[in-house]
């Protein structure tokens, strides 16, 4: 039956996994969203950034990042000259808000993987950054503290992948900025280094 959903889910377009997502009761969370929230931006974006999960505002309106922590995320964009929706697509971990803005749990995530794992196959983005503990954890499926991941080119599936700091968690600890910013310059450097490499590809 999980085997069973997850192939189906794999299998899906764009139009169809929208649609599963909003119909979806394959968890708990579902019992007390207001809206699913699925995620938004250019469907064939170079960036992918993802979050844990849905709060309070995005529940409200049915898009992640907005609110708050969202303007800081987009103020994030703007320093390495990106704009949300254009050639950047924003996820979370799970679709629907965890209550209280509590972290997704093992078996919540679990569950909503399948629907992030399609869009992330749809997408095919040249590099993935992890926003925070939680969302690196799901997507590395193993667990480490932010400091030890930060910095360095990881792996999601055969995609680059690095890690910086939630912006909802920036916003309480100002003093973390500078490091969400290293991180964002090391992001973009790693970018051009990928654009840098096809030039010298196509040039041979
Ligand atoms: Fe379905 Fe994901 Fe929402 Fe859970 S969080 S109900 S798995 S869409």
């Amino acid at each position: 039956m999980r085997d069973a959903r997850r192939a189906a889910i794999m299998q899906m377009d764009w139009a169809a996994l929208k649609a599963a997502v909003a119909q979806c009761t394959a968890c708990v969370l579902h019992a007390t969203r207001t809206n699913t929230v699925f995620g938004v931006g250019d469907e064939n974006a170079d960036w992918m950034f993802i979050g844990e999960g849905p709060g309070a505002d995005e529940d409200a309106l049915g898009d992640p990042f907005v609110g708050q922590a969202g303007r800081l995320l987009d103020n994030m964009l703007a320093a390495i000259s990106l704009e949300r929706g254009k050639n950047v697509y924003i996820a979370n971990v799970v679709k629907c808000r965890p209550p209280g803005n509590r972290n997704p749990q093992p078996d919540e995530a679990d569950r909503c993987e399948p629907h992030l794992e399609r869009q992330i196959e749809l997408i095919r983005p040249k590099l993935i950054v992890a926003l925070g503990r939680v969302a690196a954890l799901n997507l590395l499926d193993r667990d480490a503290s932010i400091a030890s991941l930060r910095g360095r080119v990881l792996d999601y599936k055969g995609i680059p992948l690095l890690v910086t700091y939630h912006p909802a968690y920036l916003l309480r600890s100002l003093t973390e900025k500078a490091k969400a910013w290293e991180d964002l310059c090391f992001a973009r450097k790693t970018m051009e280094g990928f654009h840098a490499q096809n030039v010298i590809r196509n040039d041979q």
